[in-house]
Protein backbone atom coordinates (compact mmCIF):
# COMPACT_ATOMS: atom_id res chain seq x y z
CA UNK A 1 0.00 0.00 0.00
CA UNK A 2 1.36 3.22 -1.37
CA UNK A 3 1.33 5.71 1.99
CA UNK A 4 1.63 9.02 0.52
CA UNK A 5 1.69 10.72 4.00
CA UNK A 6 4.60 8.71 5.14
CA UNK A 7 6.09 9.45 1.53
CA UNK A 8 5.70 13.21 2.80
CA UNK A 9 7.27 13.19 5.67
CA UNK A 10 10.58 11.58 3.83
CA UNK A 11 10.32 15.51 2.07
CA UNK A 12 11.47 18.23 4.61
CA UNK A 13 10.68 21.12 2.07
CA UNK A 14 7.31 19.95 1.74
CA UNK A 15 6.42 21.33 5.35
CA UNK A 16 7.14 24.20 4.68
CA UNK A 17 5.09 27.67 3.70
CA UNK A 18 4.69 29.87 0.87
CA UNK A 19 3.07 33.12 1.05
CA UNK A 20 1.92 31.92 4.00
CA UNK A 21 0.17 29.05 2.74
CA UNK A 22 0.86 25.41 2.88
CA UNK A 23 3.40 24.72 -0.50
CA UNK A 24 1.75 22.76 -3.37
CA UNK A 25 4.50 21.91 -5.37
CA UNK A 26 3.52 21.43 -8.84
CA UNK A 27 6.69 21.89 -10.65
CA UNK A 28 8.19 18.73 -10.45
CA UNK A 29 8.93 18.70 -14.13
CA UNK A 30 11.03 21.45 -13.87
CA UNK A 31 13.09 20.20 -10.60
CA UNK A 32 11.93 17.71 -7.97
CA UNK A 33 12.39 17.93 -4.02
CA UNK A 34 14.68 16.10 -2.64
CA UNK A 35 13.79 13.14 0.28
CA UNK A 36 15.98 13.24 3.49
CA UNK A 37 18.06 10.37 2.68
CA UNK A 38 19.41 12.24 -0.16
CA UNK A 39 20.02 15.50 1.74
CA UNK A 40 21.73 13.43 4.17
CA UNK A 41 23.91 11.36 1.64
CA UNK A 42 24.97 14.54 0.17
CA UNK A 43 26.12 15.52 3.56
CA UNK A 44 27.70 12.84 4.62
CA UNK A 45 29.54 12.70 1.35
CA UNK A 46 31.07 16.15 2.36
CA UNK A 47 31.51 15.91 5.99
CA UNK A 48 32.92 12.38 6.45
CA UNK A 49 34.22 10.92 2.66
CA UNK A 50 34.87 13.71 1.01
CA UNK A 51 38.48 13.14 -1.24
CA UNK A 52 38.54 13.30 -5.53
CA UNK A 53 38.11 10.00 -6.67
CA UNK A 54 40.41 7.55 -8.90
CA UNK A 55 43.77 8.98 -8.42
CA UNK A 56 44.20 8.77 -4.90
CA UNK A 57 46.27 6.22 -3.10
CA UNK A 58 44.79 7.28 0.33
CA UNK A 59 41.70 6.32 2.35
CA UNK A 60 39.64 9.00 1.90
CA UNK A 61 40.00 8.75 -1.86
CA UNK A 62 39.72 4.90 -2.01
CA UNK A 63 36.26 5.61 -0.15
CA UNK A 64 34.78 8.12 -2.27
CA UNK A 65 35.67 6.49 -5.48
CA UNK A 66 34.11 2.97 -3.86
CA UNK A 67 30.98 5.13 -3.35
CA UNK A 68 31.16 6.61 -6.79
CA UNK A 69 31.62 4.01 -8.55
CA UNK A 70 28.88 1.96 -7.50
CA UNK A 71 26.22 4.37 -8.26
CA UNK A 72 26.87 2.90 -11.94
CA UNK A 73 25.39 -0.48 -11.09
CA UNK A 74 22.53 1.23 -9.38
CA UNK A 75 21.62 3.00 -12.37
CA UNK A 76 22.37 0.16 -14.64
CA UNK A 77 19.36 -1.22 -12.24
CA UNK A 78 17.01 1.48 -12.30
CA UNK A 79 17.38 0.96 -15.83
CA UNK A 80 17.31 -2.86 -16.24
CA UNK A 81 20.69 -2.69 -18.24
CA UNK A 82 22.77 -5.31 -18.42
CA UNK A 83 26.04 -3.89 -17.42
CA UNK A 84 26.80 -1.12 -15.35
CA UNK A 85 29.51 -0.41 -17.82
CA UNK A 86 27.37 0.87 -19.98
CA UNK A 87 26.26 4.25 -17.87
CA UNK A 88 28.26 7.06 -18.93
CA UNK A 89 28.07 9.39 -15.72
CA UNK A 90 26.71 13.37 -17.13
CA UNK A 91 25.28 16.30 -15.48
CA UNK A 92 21.98 15.34 -16.51
CA UNK A 93 20.20 14.44 -20.10
CA UNK A 94 21.21 18.07 -21.87
CA UNK A 95 24.90 16.65 -21.54
CA UNK A 96 24.12 12.81 -22.08
CA UNK A 97 22.43 14.41 -25.60
CA UNK A 98 25.73 16.47 -25.96
CA UNK A 99 27.78 13.30 -25.52
CA UNK A 100 26.14 11.55 -28.31
CA UNK A 101 25.74 14.26 -30.79
CA UNK A 102 29.52 14.95 -30.91
CA UNK A 103 30.71 11.39 -29.93
CA UNK A 104 28.85 9.33 -32.07
CA UNK A 105 26.97 11.70 -34.47
CA UNK A 106 29.21 14.07 -35.66
CA UNK A 107 31.85 11.74 -36.58
CA UNK A 108 29.24 9.78 -38.45
CA UNK A 109 27.26 11.76 -40.42
CA UNK A 110 27.68 13.78 -43.51
CA UNK A 111 25.73 16.29 -45.47
CA UNK A 112 22.21 14.70 -46.51
CA UNK A 113 21.82 12.43 -43.73
CA UNK A 114 18.81 12.38 -41.71
CA UNK A 115 17.47 12.79 -38.08
CA UNK A 116 13.99 11.96 -37.41
CA UNK A 117 12.24 14.02 -34.40
CA UNK A 118 9.67 14.63 -32.80
CA UNK A 119 7.67 18.15 -32.81
CA UNK A 120 7.23 17.74 -29.13
CA UNK A 121 11.40 17.11 -28.43
CA UNK A 122 12.88 19.36 -25.20
CA UNK A 123 15.51 21.98 -26.97
CA UNK A 124 18.47 19.88 -25.41
CA UNK A 125 17.01 17.31 -27.69
CA UNK A 126 17.16 19.55 -30.73
CA UNK A 127 19.58 21.93 -30.72
CA UNK A 128 22.51 19.33 -30.21
CA UNK A 129 20.70 18.23 -33.86
CA UNK A 130 21.12 21.73 -34.93
CA UNK A 131 24.77 21.92 -35.10
CA UNK A 132 25.13 18.97 -36.82
CA UNK A 133 22.48 20.68 -39.33
CA UNK A 134 24.57 24.16 -39.17
CA UNK A 135 27.99 22.71 -39.37
CA UNK A 136 27.36 19.39 -41.32
CA UNK A 137 24.46 19.79 -43.74
CA UNK A 138 22.71 17.24 -41.63
CA UNK A 139 18.66 17.91 -42.37
CA UNK A 140 15.92 17.52 -39.47
CA UNK A 141 13.07 15.79 -40.30
CA UNK A 142 10.16 16.58 -38.14
CA UNK A 143 7.36 14.31 -37.11
CA UNK A 144 4.05 15.59 -35.61
CA UNK A 145 2.14 14.72 -32.88
CA UNK A 146 -2.06 14.55 -33.30
CA UNK A 147 -4.80 16.57 -31.54
CA UNK A 148 -4.72 14.99 -28.69
CA UNK A 149 -0.94 15.47 -28.39
CA UNK A 150 -0.07 11.88 -29.31
CA UNK A 151 2.72 10.46 -31.66
CA UNK A 152 2.01 7.65 -33.72
CA UNK A 153 4.87 5.26 -33.61
CA UNK A 154 4.36 4.10 -37.36
CA UNK A 155 4.51 8.16 -38.22
CA UNK A 156 7.76 8.02 -36.85
CA UNK A 157 8.93 4.87 -38.63
CA UNK A 158 7.52 5.88 -41.79
CA UNK A 159 9.72 9.29 -41.65
CA UNK A 160 12.47 7.14 -41.97
CA UNK A 161 14.55 7.00 -45.20
CA UNK A 162 17.41 5.72 -46.94
CA UNK A 163 19.30 8.47 -45.34
CA UNK A 164 18.04 8.47 -41.91
CA UNK A 165 21.37 7.78 -39.31
CA UNK A 166 19.09 8.34 -36.31
CA UNK A 167 15.75 8.56 -34.45
CA UNK A 168 15.65 10.87 -31.67
CA UNK A 169 12.44 10.74 -29.50
CA UNK A 170 11.22 11.83 -26.34
CA UNK A 171 9.77 9.02 -24.05
CA UNK A 172 7.08 11.15 -22.15
CA UNK A 173 6.44 15.02 -23.65
CA UNK A 174 7.82 17.76 -20.15
CA UNK A 175 5.02 19.58 -22.16
CA UNK A 176 1.97 17.53 -22.55
CA UNK A 177 2.73 14.24 -20.45
CA UNK A 178 2.27 12.26 -23.71
CA UNK A 179 4.25 8.53 -23.21
CA UNK A 180 5.17 7.36 -26.43
CA UNK A 181 5.48 4.12 -27.49
CA UNK A 182 9.34 4.17 -27.81
CA UNK A 183 9.38 0.38 -27.86
CA UNK A 184 7.55 -0.12 -31.16
CA UNK A 185 9.44 2.88 -32.51
CA UNK A 186 12.58 0.92 -31.60
CA UNK A 187 11.07 -1.90 -33.68
CA UNK A 188 10.47 -0.10 -36.59
CA UNK A 189 13.89 1.85 -36.49
CA UNK A 190 15.94 -1.29 -35.44
CA UNK A 191 14.14 -3.24 -38.70
CA UNK A 192 16.01 -0.24 -41.01
CA UNK A 193 18.69 -0.68 -39.44
CA UNK A 194 18.68 2.73 -37.36
CA UNK A 195 19.63 3.38 -34.21
CA UNK A 196 17.30 5.14 -31.21
CA UNK A 197 18.26 7.75 -28.85
CA UNK A 198 15.71 8.12 -25.97
CA UNK A 199 15.18 11.51 -24.21
CA UNK A 200 14.43 9.76 -20.45
CA UNK A 201 14.66 13.14 -18.62
CA UNK A 202 10.67 12.92 -17.61
CA UNK A 203 9.48 9.61 -18.31
CA UNK A 204 12.10 7.74 -15.80
CA UNK A 205 10.33 9.49 -12.62
CA UNK A 206 7.82 8.13 -13.67
CA UNK A 207 7.37 4.93 -15.06
CA UNK A 208 9.68 1.75 -14.53
CA UNK A 209 12.19 1.49 -17.56
CA UNK A 210 13.81 -1.28 -19.05
CA UNK A 211 16.02 -0.52 -21.65
CA UNK A 212 16.68 -3.89 -22.18
CA UNK A 213 13.07 -4.44 -23.34
CA UNK A 214 12.89 -0.97 -24.61
CA UNK A 215 15.73 -2.17 -27.41
CA UNK A 216 16.88 1.82 -27.72
CA UNK A 217 20.12 2.69 -28.13
CA UNK A 218 20.83 5.56 -25.70
CA UNK A 219 18.55 6.69 -22.79
CA UNK A 220 19.40 9.71 -21.00
CA UNK A 221 18.34 11.05 -17.90
CA UNK A 222 17.87 13.70 -15.48
CA UNK A 223 19.26 13.17 -11.61
CA UNK A 224 17.33 16.10 -10.50
CA UNK A 225 14.18 15.27 -11.73
CA UNK A 226 14.69 11.97 -9.89
CA UNK A 227 14.96 13.47 -6.45
CA UNK A 228 18.12 13.52 -6.81
CA UNK A 229 20.80 16.34 -6.79
CA UNK A 230 21.62 18.93 -9.02
CA UNK A 231 23.98 18.54 -11.78
CA UNK A 232 23.51 14.61 -11.38
CA UNK A 233 22.78 12.93 -14.06
CA UNK A 234 23.25 9.31 -16.95
CA UNK A 235 23.36 8.32 -20.13
CA UNK A 236 22.88 4.40 -21.29
CA UNK A 237 24.34 4.11 -23.98
CA UNK A 238 24.56 0.05 -25.54
CA UNK A 239 28.07 -1.30 -25.84
CA UNK A 240 27.89 -1.30 -29.38
CA UNK A 241 27.46 1.94 -29.72
CA UNK A 242 29.68 2.62 -27.54
CA UNK A 243 31.98 1.10 -28.82
CA UNK A 244 31.58 3.48 -32.48
CA UNK A 245 32.22 6.87 -30.14
CA UNK A 246 34.67 9.24 -29.92
CA UNK A 247 35.11 10.88 -26.84
CA UNK A 248 33.88 14.45 -26.62
CA UNK A 249 35.34 16.09 -23.78
CA UNK A 250 39.12 16.15 -23.15
CA UNK A 251 41.13 16.11 -20.25
CA UNK A 252 41.95 14.21 -16.89
CA UNK A 253 40.33 10.93 -16.28
CA UNK A 254 39.78 10.36 -19.33
CA UNK A 255 43.17 8.83 -20.84
CA UNK A 256 45.56 6.36 -20.07
CA UNK A 257 48.47 8.11 -21.55
CA UNK A 258 49.05 11.57 -22.32
CA UNK A 259 53.03 13.09 -24.16
CA UNK A 260 54.12 15.70 -26.52
CA UNK A 261 53.10 14.32 -29.19
CA UNK A 262 50.47 11.53 -28.57
CA UNK A 263 47.28 10.63 -26.49
CA UNK A 264 45.66 7.22 -25.48
CA UNK A 265 42.08 6.95 -24.25
CA UNK A 266 40.66 5.32 -21.16
CA UNK A 267 37.93 2.56 -21.76
CA UNK A 268 34.65 3.17 -22.35
CA UNK A 269 32.90 4.72 -19.86
CA UNK A 270 35.98 6.65 -18.26
CA UNK A 271 36.52 7.45 -22.21
CA UNK A 272 33.79 10.14 -22.02
CA UNK A 273 34.05 11.14 -17.95
CA UNK A 274 36.76 14.19 -18.26
CA UNK A 275 37.90 15.96 -15.55
CA UNK A 276 36.54 16.17 -12.02
CA UNK A 277 33.15 14.88 -11.86
CA UNK A 278 30.45 16.02 -10.01
CA UNK A 279 31.28 12.85 -7.20
CA UNK A 280 28.68 13.97 -4.35
CA UNK A 281 25.90 14.73 -6.68
CA UNK A 282 26.45 11.00 -7.93
CA UNK A 283 26.57 9.33 -4.89
CA UNK A 284 22.90 11.28 -3.63
CA UNK A 285 21.51 10.22 -6.85
CA UNK A 286 22.35 6.48 -6.44
CA UNK A 287 20.57 7.51 -2.71
CA UNK A 288 17.63 8.37 -4.61
CA UNK A 289 17.47 5.84 -6.94
CA UNK A 290 17.42 3.13 -4.35
CA UNK A 291 14.72 5.79 -2.64
CA UNK A 292 12.50 5.39 -5.69
CA UNK A 293 13.28 1.59 -6.02
CA UNK A 294 12.28 0.84 -2.31
CA UNK A 295 8.77 2.60 -3.05
CA UNK A 296 8.63 0.53 -6.21
CA UNK A 297 8.37 2.03 -9.56
CA UNK A 298 5.12 -0.02 -10.39
CA UNK A 299 3.77 1.53 -7.30
CA UNK A 300 4.67 5.34 -7.95
CA UNK A 301 3.17 4.86 -11.42
CA UNK A 302 -0.43 3.75 -10.10
CA UNK A 303 0.11 6.72 -7.41
CA UNK A 304 1.05 9.01 -10.14
CA UNK A 305 -1.99 7.45 -12.62
CA UNK A 306 -4.48 8.13 -9.86
CA UNK A 307 -3.28 11.80 -9.67
CA UNK A 308 -3.44 11.89 -12.93
CA UNK A 309 -7.15 10.82 -13.58
CA UNK A 310 -8.10 12.94 -10.27
CA UNK A 311 -6.22 15.92 -12.43
CA UNK A 312 -7.80 15.10 -15.52
CA UNK A 313 -11.48 14.93 -14.28
CA UNK A 314 -11.16 18.12 -11.76
CA UNK A 315 -9.15 20.67 -14.43
CA UNK A 316 -11.20 19.53 -17.57
CA UNK A 317 -14.30 20.45 -15.51
CA UNK A 318 -13.22 24.32 -15.94
CA UNK A 319 -14.74 25.55 -19.20
CA UNK A 320 -12.71 28.00 -19.31
CA UNK A 321 -9.23 26.41 -18.96
CA UNK A 322 -7.38 24.81 -22.53
CA UNK A 323 -5.66 21.54 -21.63
CA UNK A 324 -3.36 21.06 -24.18
CA UNK A 325 -2.80 17.57 -24.68
CA UNK A 326 -5.53 15.44 -24.07
CA UNK A 327 -4.47 11.75 -24.51
CA UNK A 328 -5.09 9.18 -21.83
CA UNK A 329 -1.76 8.07 -21.76
CA UNK A 330 0.16 10.59 -19.85
CA UNK A 331 1.79 11.11 -17.52
CA UNK A 332 0.75 13.77 -14.47
CA UNK A 333 1.82 16.84 -16.41
CA UNK A 334 -0.70 19.02 -17.63
CA UNK A 335 -0.26 22.17 -19.59
CA UNK A 336 -3.00 24.96 -20.06
CA UNK A 337 -3.71 28.19 -21.03
CA UNK A 338 -6.92 30.46 -20.10
CA UNK A 339 -9.52 31.47 -22.08
CA UNK A 340 -9.13 35.85 -22.41
CA UNK A 341 -6.10 37.71 -22.07
CA UNK A 342 -4.56 36.27 -19.33
CA UNK A 343 -0.81 35.37 -20.18
CA UNK A 344 0.94 32.49 -18.51
CA UNK A 345 3.23 34.12 -16.56
CA UNK A 346 0.38 36.36 -14.77
CA UNK A 347 -1.54 33.10 -13.56
CA UNK A 348 1.49 31.46 -12.17
CA UNK A 349 1.88 35.05 -10.14
CA UNK A 350 -1.72 34.41 -8.93
CA UNK A 351 -0.73 30.49 -7.96
CA UNK A 352 2.22 31.37 -6.21
CA UNK A 353 0.16 33.56 -3.83
CA UNK A 354 -2.01 30.72 -2.68
CA UNK A 355 1.51 28.61 -2.31
CA UNK A 356 0.67 26.49 -5.38
CA UNK A 357 4.41 26.49 -7.45
CA UNK A 358 3.72 25.79 -11.24
CA UNK A 359 5.88 26.82 -14.18
CA UNK A 360 4.66 28.78 -16.92
CA UNK A 361 6.75 29.61 -20.23
CA UNK A 362 7.67 28.03 -23.59
CA UNK A 363 9.21 25.14 -21.85
CA UNK A 364 12.19 24.47 -23.68
CA UNK A 365 9.79 23.23 -26.57
CA UNK A 366 10.12 26.04 -29.10
CA UNK A 367 8.39 23.53 -32.17
CA UNK A 368 5.65 22.27 -30.04
CA UNK A 369 4.36 25.61 -28.95
CA UNK A 370 4.44 26.71 -32.62
CA UNK A 371 2.73 23.25 -33.28
CA UNK A 372 0.02 23.99 -30.76
CA UNK A 373 -0.30 27.82 -31.63
CA UNK A 374 0.74 29.45 -28.42
CA UNK A 375 3.70 31.35 -26.99
CA UNK A 376 3.45 29.89 -23.49
CA UNK A 377 1.77 27.92 -21.40
CA UNK A 378 1.31 27.04 -17.65
CA UNK A 379 2.06 23.51 -16.78
CA UNK A 380 1.35 21.44 -13.23
CA UNK A 381 3.68 18.83 -12.76
CA UNK A 382 3.08 16.23 -10.23
CA UNK A 383 5.87 13.76 -8.50
CA UNK A 384 5.52 10.84 -6.39
CA UNK A 385 4.50 13.01 -2.84
CA UNK A 386 1.44 14.99 -4.62
CA UNK A 387 -2.17 14.43 -3.30
CA UNK A 388 -5.62 14.86 -5.05
CA UNK A 389 -6.02 17.62 -1.82
CA UNK A 390 -3.05 19.68 -3.63
CA UNK A 391 -5.21 18.96 -7.26
CA UNK A 392 -8.19 20.50 -5.15
CA UNK A 393 -5.46 23.63 -4.17
CA UNK A 394 -4.79 23.93 -7.85
CA UNK A 395 -8.11 24.12 -8.94
CA UNK A 396 -9.14 26.40 -6.45
CA UNK A 397 -5.97 28.85 -7.38
CA UNK A 398 -7.30 28.83 -10.87
CA UNK A 399 -10.78 29.94 -10.49
CA UNK A 400 -9.25 32.58 -7.98
CA UNK A 401 -6.85 33.67 -11.15
CA UNK A 402 -10.01 33.17 -13.78
CA UNK A 403 -12.40 35.18 -11.56
CA UNK A 404 -9.12 38.13 -11.42
CA UNK A 405 -8.74 38.27 -14.75
CA UNK A 406 -12.01 36.61 -16.75
N1 LIG B 1 14.46 16.56 -21.85
C1 LIG B 1 13.29 16.74 -21.23
C2 LIG B 1 12.08 16.03 -21.74
C3 LIG B 1 13.23 17.59 -20.11
O1 LIG B 1 12.07 17.78 -19.50
C4 LIG B 1 14.42 18.22 -19.65
C5 LIG B 1 14.40 19.13 -18.44
N2 LIG B 1 13.44 20.12 -18.47
C6 LIG B 1 15.61 17.98 -20.34
C7 LIG B 1 15.59 17.14 -21.43
C8 LIG B 1 16.90 18.60 -19.91
O2 LIG B 1 17.30 18.18 -18.68
P1 LIG B 1 18.53 18.90 -17.96
O3 LIG B 1 18.25 20.37 -18.02
O4 LIG B 1 18.51 18.41 -16.58
O5 LIG B 1 19.74 18.52 -18.69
Amino acid sequence: MYDVNAVRADFPILSREVNGKPLVYLDNGASAQKPKVVIDAVTKGYAEEYANVHRGLHFLSNLATDKYEAVRGVIATFLGAKDPEEIVYTTGTTMGINLVAYGWAMPRLEAGDEIVLSVMEHHANIVPWHFLRERQGVVLKWVDVDATGALDPQKVIDAIGPKTKLVAVTHVSNVLGTVVDVKAICEGAHAKGVPVLVDGSQASVHMPVNVEEMGCDFYAITGHKLYGPSASGAIWIRSERMAEMRPFMGGGDMIKEVSKDAVSYNDPPMMFEAGTPGIVQQIGLGTALEYMMDLGMENIAAHEAGLRNYAMTRLGGLNWLNVQGTTPDKAAIFSFTMEGSAHAHDISTILDKKGVAVRAGHHCAGPLMDHLGVTATCRASFGLYNTEAEVDALVDALELAHDLFG
